[in-house]
């Protein structure tokens, strides 16, 4: 339903039933000038530029911490980052946001670079390049035979973008490519086995190449380039990226009210009133709405949004992504002579050297990531099988690792109830008309997070995001 004088009145006329029978209870109503659900990156963010325009202002969070999808395991080696990873010298919000919170980012970019490149593992053996590139079961066309699986369909995109202008992607003049990733990949020669191979099986976008749009896909290929383009260094926060968001509240004049999942919104003539599951109660004349569209489903909003953001807040998919954090008793990878990182065709999927220690070459952790439909699986199978299954196929592709790696900790986030996976991503039908819906204002209700955003993604999309509200809020 869209904000309109009648339903408005509709609206304002329920909340004062709801309110006449809150004031039967002992709760009084606490009321700012703004308040901000969720203190992710988005949400701080916006409560600190409205607090400098000399608003008060609370932060609403379920969780008992801030940060969102920012979460460092201080107390393991190397404090390892379940969600944000770190930002490129592109990101010039996230770079300036770091130096105002004050904390010391470091240059990482050796992460992803040293060393030799991953190692490959098909059907149950290691191969390199050249191998890959003339084994029978590569089901790759003739020219892209010597791609690894996990750079065959950036290779493939960025070679032949369908989308000219990637800002542009999510333009109706486009909605000839809002089709399956699926779909683009066969065009350009793919065979079912290959799309499984190089994207299904360890999708970053959707359960597999049929969940995603094409100009979703081309979104993401687009901005990543752009980083690229404005350099190689990347960035993250000494002793873990965590310490971003807890210095951003921490500069906060107003409270930050930690454990309190919000259960409703009401719209009111004097702005919005927010209840949580505990029923206390919030009032303030603004309110900005960061939480994940995966968590905002779970929220009575009332009067309704329209039908295209009430559409959004219901369809829009969150990528799973689950990881198996662990540690090498010694490095294995010495023995057998292959890169410690790998990507494989089977459980253990994608093993990522994590390299945050005092120097470049020392490896603090392998961090073991399924995505899509793996992830799920994964999931189902719980967190302690998950991760025995895990050290149980590493051993057995490299019989080096045997006895050698202890399992630390596993981290789900389609599991996690407020979030609901890693990043939201749009599928095939949706890219033209959803992600413009999702950042309307709905009367007091300005909306924010990385989910918002068309132009920025990650961190940088949350942060652009929140200036974009606070823009809207002061300028009202
Ligand atoms: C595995 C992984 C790797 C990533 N790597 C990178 C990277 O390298 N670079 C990059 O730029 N980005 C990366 N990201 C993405 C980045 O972390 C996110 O885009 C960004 O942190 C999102 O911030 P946000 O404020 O939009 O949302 P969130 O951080 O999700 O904040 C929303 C907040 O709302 C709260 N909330 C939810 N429901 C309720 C409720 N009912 N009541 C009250 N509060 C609620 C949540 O608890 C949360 O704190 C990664 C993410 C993941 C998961």
């Amino acid at each position: 339903m869209s904000l309109n004088r009648r339903n408005f009145m509709l609206g304002t006329a329920g909340v004062g039933l709801t309110l006449l029978a809150a004031g039967c209870g002992s709760q009084t109503v606490k009321k700012y000038d703004a308040i901000v659900l969720g203190a992710g990156i988005s949400g701080l963010h916006a409560a600190r530029l409205l607090e400098q325009s000399g608003l008060t202002v609370a932060v609403i969070e379920a969780r008992d911490r801030v940060g969102g999808r920012i979460l460092s395991l201080t107390d393991l080696p190397g404090h390892p980052e379940m969600g944000f990873n770190s930002m490129g010298s592109g990101y010039g919000r996230g770079l300036d946001t770091a130096s105002q919170a004050g904390v010391e980012l470091v240059e990482v970019g050796h992460r992803y670079t040293y060393g030799q490149p991953t190692g490959l593992y098909f059907q149950g053996k290691h191969l390199s390049r050249e191998e890959w590139a003339t084994d029978p079961g590569n089901p790759f066309p003739d020219a892209l035979k010597s791609l690894m699986p996990f750079e065959l369909p950036f290779a493939v995109l960025g070679q032949n973008s369908p989308i000219a202008d990637w800002t542009k992607w999510c333009d109706p003049a486009n909605a000839e490519f809002d089709n399956s990733f699926a779909a683009f990949l066969a065009q350009q020669g793919l065979s079912e086995e290959a799309i499984r191979l190089s994207y299904d099986h360890s999708p970053y976008h959707g359960r597999n190449a049929r969940d995603v749009s094409t100009m979703m896909m081309s979104y993401n290929s687009g901005f990543v380039q752009n980083q690229i383009a404005a350099g190689p260094e990347s960035f993250a926060v000494r002793g873990g990226n965590i310490k971003l968001p807890e210095a951003m509240a921490a500069g906060l004049k107003g409270e930050v009210i930690l454990g309190k999942p919000v259960a409703a919104i009401e719209q009111s003539a004097g702005g919005a009133i927010v209840t949580c599951r505990d029923g206390s109660r919030f009032q303030a004349e603004k309110l900005v709405c960061s939480l994940p569209l995966a968590a905002l489903r779970h929220v009575d909003i009332s009067p309704g949004l329209s039908e295209l953001q009430s559409k959004a807040v219901k369809e829009v998919n969150y990528q799973p992504i689950s990881i198996a954090f662990l540690t090498a008793k010694a490095p294995f990878w010495e023995e057998d002579g292959f890169a410690p990182g790998m990507w494989s065709d089977g459980f253990s999927s994608n093993v990522i050297p994590q390299r945050y220690g005092a120097t470049k070459e020392e490896v603090t952790g392998l961090m073991v990531q399924a995505r899509g439909n793996l992830a799920l699986e994964w999931d189902k199978l719980g967190a302690e099988t998950a991760l025995a299954r895990v050290v149980a196929d590493i051993e057995n592709l490299r019989p080096a690792a045997k006895g050698k790696l202890e399992a630390r900790h596993y981290h789900s986030w389609a599991g996690e109830e407020f979030s609901g996976g890693a990043w939201a991503y749009y599928g095939p039908g949706q890219a033209t008309v959803l992600p413009r819906a999702i950042a309307e204002q709905a009367g007091p209700i300005s909306f924010c997070g990385e989910h918002t955003e068309t132009l920025s993604r990650g961190v940088e999309g949350a942060l652009a995001s929140a200036e974009r509200v606070a823009l809207e809020i002061l300028s009202a």
